[in-house]
């Protein structure tokens, strides 16, 4: 069959550090993309969502991409508390759609703006993965079209090792066309936040080891270093549990401010000590403890109050590295910390996390443990080889760093956190047996050719 034309475009991920030129096509009819799946492309084809994962996850160099695979479509079930929506729907769109009815998405990233699609791919976790687990926790069930061109319907119990393959399977065992979640009853759109700051990473750590709310996150102060290494304020929130009409007196709505562009930034501003001098700022302050009400953009999505941040930047990027290492290894949190000192790299923002049950599938990121994430500018010598330190820190600790937000570990690191993968390629090569999804991060990582 021949591919339905399509732009040649680049792409990237949000760090905007990895590009790479594909055809880009959709959204298409359903039959028109069984038909396009089944007539296997040449160069593979993969689902891109709204392109908020860092890398290279949602490219696939020369071959085809479906921006987006689907339209949007949302069919809430209040009385169930479910929604089930196509894969190409975004998190913005479903939250408008269900808060009015009292619901909430379970699981909510640090954006609004990803979709279905790839929430499913890369089993998103949220201020809440301790208490609630990550998304594969919440679904019902996954539509997908396979690599095979067939219609599969996952359900977490009927067909574990597809359902396990996919979720967290990053778009390589075929496309997403829906998804059925349950979701969470709220009465309010408010939410109680406890701040506390902390001076050092042992009290930072027990604020999150300790904190019975259902939200716990903790921004780090990447630059500290002696004493006050991993200082930071943890912010610990609870939805009201019933509504505060003087403080909300439409109700139920969620209308997010319209955000701004972000400002250019200056090249290369970040520098080791321009991201000391904004953290420390940061951190002085934060008052020792706060209690307010918040709403929930400002809650769960700050980061989104300013449009395209991550193209103030600068044209070189950034990359965010984001790993989690168990309970007991805490000491790799104070290593990277270090290193990252040591090395200048200039990590201007980090954010802790005390993660609870492991993901759903052998690619899923959560394991019970620390989740640090840490944002740098891209393109600075030797970061590079510091990175690949870490990688080899974390993986002897039993660790693993996050594909979604990853642009280059390379293969050996990978085998080291995520393998044996021998299940999880017999699972694909039955949903996929030529290879029809291919991406440039599956390439660099050897899961696909
Ligand atoms: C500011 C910011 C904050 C973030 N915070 C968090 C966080 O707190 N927790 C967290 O878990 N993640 C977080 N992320 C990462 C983000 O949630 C994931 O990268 C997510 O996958 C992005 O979804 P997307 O729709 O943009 O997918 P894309 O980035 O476009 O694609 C990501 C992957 O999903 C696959 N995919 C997309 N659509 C489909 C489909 N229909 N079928 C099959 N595969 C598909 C792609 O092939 C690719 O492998 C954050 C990202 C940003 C930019």
């Amino acid at each position: 069959m021949n591919a339905p034309a399509g732009p040649d475009r680049l792409l990237q991920g949000w760090g905007r550090t990895t590009g790479s030129r594909s055809r880009v096509v959709g959204p298409l009819a359903p039959d028109a993309l069984r038909d396009l799946v089944a007539g296997r492309p040449e160069r593979g084809l993969l689902a891109r969502g709204a392109g908020r994962s860092y890398g290279d996850a949602a490219q696939n160099a020369d071959g085809l991409v479906l921006a987006p695979a689907t339209g949007p479509r949302i069919e809430p079930d209040t009385a169930a508390a479910t929604v089930r929506a196509t894969g190409s729907t975004t998190f913005a769109e479903l939250l408008a759609a269900l808060v009015p009815h009292g619901l909430l998405l379970p699981v909510l990233p640090g954006t609004r703006h990803l979709t279905v699609g790839g929430a499913v791919a890369a089993d998103v976790h949220g201020k809440n993965q301790r208490a609630d687990g990550s998304l594969s926790h919440w679904l019902e069930s996954v539509e997908l079209l396979g690599g095979d061109g067939e219609l599969h319907t996952l359900g977490a119990d009927r067909d574990g090792p597809a359902f396990r393959a996919t979720v967290g399977g990053m778009g390589l065992t075929g496309v997403v066309l829906a998804a059925t979640l349950r979701l969470v009853r709220i009465r309010s759109t408010l939410l109680r936040v406890g701040s506390y700051r902390a001076p050092d990473l042992d009290a930072l750590m027990a604020l999150l080891d300790t904190a019975t709310s259902r939200y716990a996150v903790a921004w780090i102060d990447t630059t500290a270093t002696g004493r006050s290494l991993g200082r930071g304020v943890a912010d610990l929130g609870d939805h009201l549990t019933a509504p505060d009409p003087a403080a909300e007196p439409d109700g139920l709505r969620y209308g997010p401010a319209r955000a701004p562009r972000a400002p250019q930034l200056p090249l290369g501003v970040f520098t080791p000590l321009t991201a000391r001098a904004f953290n420390s700022l940061w951190y002085r302050k934060a008052p020792r403890e706060r209690h307010a009400l918040q709403g929930l953009p400002e809650f769960f999505h700050r980061l989104d109050a300013l449009h395209e941040w991550n193209r103030a930047l600068g044209p070189r990027g950034f990359l965010q590295y984001q790993f989690v290492v168990p309970p007991q290894a805490r000491h790799v949190v104070v290593q990277v910390l270090e290193a990252l000192h040591r090395a200048g790299a200039a990590p201007f923002l980090g954010t802790l996390k005390r993660f609870g049950p492991a993901g759903g599938g052998p690619l899923s990121f959560p394991l019970p443990g620390w989740s640090l994430a840490v944002d740098m500018p891209a393109g600075r010598r030797g970061t590079g080889g510091l990175l690949e330190r870490l990688d080899r820190l974390v993986a002897e600790a039993g660790g693993r760093v996050y594909l979604a937000k990853d642009a280059r570990l390379g293969r050996a690191a990978f085998d080291a956190m995520y393998g044996p993968l021998d299940d999880w390629r017999a699972t694909r090569a039955r949903l996929d047996p030529a290879e029809a999804m291919r991406s440039d991060l599956g390439r660099r990582l050897g899961l696909c050719r």
